[in-house]
């Protein structure tokens, strides 16, 4: 319990425990950097902190401060996740409720402008349960533009009772006004040492598998300690048809002599299963794309580089070179542009197997210099 369990970014940790332990928490914070390094879990810790019956600088998580705390926020997120569901945006922002810890996020897309309302009716108020509220803003960056003047004016006129803490990846897709009105915290990528530590309490990965999961996990914590290599390269199997059927070693299709059409054409199976095994379950497909673009930036870099790419994909560079080689410049952009396409259409509903079969047919055709026909 208390800041000894946040791991890595001893820089960013360093600076908010010594605001913690000298009590003068800047009234609005900015937390930056990639994802998945404990931006949040740092401002959650630093609200507790704040409010801990023992004010001595960390938080015990027994007091009925720190008890309340976690109470509200898991109260929080449950509110989040009922509204999540909510198809009707004037319904799903109907009623809000802010604790004294409360975790503002985008229910959707944006943080809208009822959520930041409700923020400033509340944070000129007294807390009502703990000696401090703290609002934590979660993606800051999505704060609907409509909004964005609200939010500047509280933080110009801040109020006695609320710290606000900003949290995004990227400060720069903040106005520049709200960055100036912010004390900022940079969080940096967790270095590969220390990935490997968090892996190695699991103990159960060989050394390759933990050499790959290291990269995988890309610097995050938080992907580093839920991170299940199997279920990784399960997920990453029907890329690897996918990628071996447009840009596999050349032309295994044409050897039962049957083929009349193309020389291609009996890759179709191949990538008929592949990209129906990426997109089956809508839930899981965000996390496919992930993947995908994954190996397109191994790609890519393999492109680059063929000797000394730093790639995620450490077991697969002998096929990582060979479909490098085979799609070329124009065949890997077209991949790019395909996987872009994708991931902007996630959240709708559109039928995502026939958009990567048509890309599949596109990247075919290019390189054999003719069109794929379906059998
Ligand atoms: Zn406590």
């Amino acid at each position: 319990m208390g800041f000894d369990s946040f791991l890595g970014n001893s820089s960013a940790k360093a600076l908010v425990l010594g605001m913690a332990s000298s009590h003068r928490v800047s009234g609005a914070l900015l937390f930056t950097g990639p994802e998945g390094v404990g931006k949040k879990t740092l401002a959650l810790m630093l609200a507790k902190a704040m409010n801990c019956e023992r004010q001595n600088g960390d938080f015990c998580g027994k007091c009925s401060h720190c008890l309340k705390a976690e109470e509200m926020l898991a109260d929080t997120r449950e509110d989040a996740d009922r509204r999540r569901l909510i198809k009707d945006a004037q319904k799903r922002v109907e009623g809000l409720m802010y604790f004294d810890l409360q975790l503002i996020e985008p229910f959707t897309r944006y943080i809208l402008i009822e959520q930041v309302r409700k923020m400033r009716n509340v944070a000129y108020t007294r807390p009502f349960q703990l000696p401090r509220r703290v609002f934590i803003v979660d993606q800051a960056q999505a704060v609907h533009w409509q909004a964005v003047d609200l939010l500047l004016k509280m933080l110009e006129e801040p109020p006695e009772s609320t710290t606000f803490i900003l949290v995004c990846p990227n400060g720069y897709e903040l106005r520049p006004t709200i960055r100036s009105r912010c004390r900022r915290v940079q969080f940096l990528p967790v270095d590969d040492g220390l990935i490997a530590e968090i892996l190695e309490r699991d103990g159960k990965l060989t050394g390759a598998q933990k050499a790959l999961a290291v990269r995988v996990a890309g610097g995050s914590v938080a992907a580093a300690k839920t991170l299940d290599l199997a279920q990784f390269e399960r997920r990453r199997r029907p890329w690897l048809d996918f990628l071996d059927a447009v840009a596999g070693p050349a032309q295994r299709a044409g050897k039962t002599g049957a083929g009349v059409t193309s020389a291609t054409t009996s890759n179709w199976p191949l990538i008929f299963d592949s990209a129906k095994a990426l997109t089956e379950s809508r839930a899981d497909f965000q996390e496919e794309l992930r993947i995908g673009f994954t190996l397109l930036r191994d790609i890519m870099q393999t492109l680059e580089s063929p000797e000394g790419a730093q790639v995620v994909n450490l077991d697969l560079q002998p096929r990582l070179k060979s479909w490098a080689s085979s799609l070329g410049l124009a065949g890997v952009e077209r991949l790019k542009r395909g996987l872009d396409e994708a991931y902007r259409l996630q959240t709708r509903n559109v039928n995502q197997q026939l958009g990567l079969e048509a890309l599949a047919a596109d990247l075919a055709s290019s390189r054999t210099g003719s069109s794929l026909v379906r059998e």
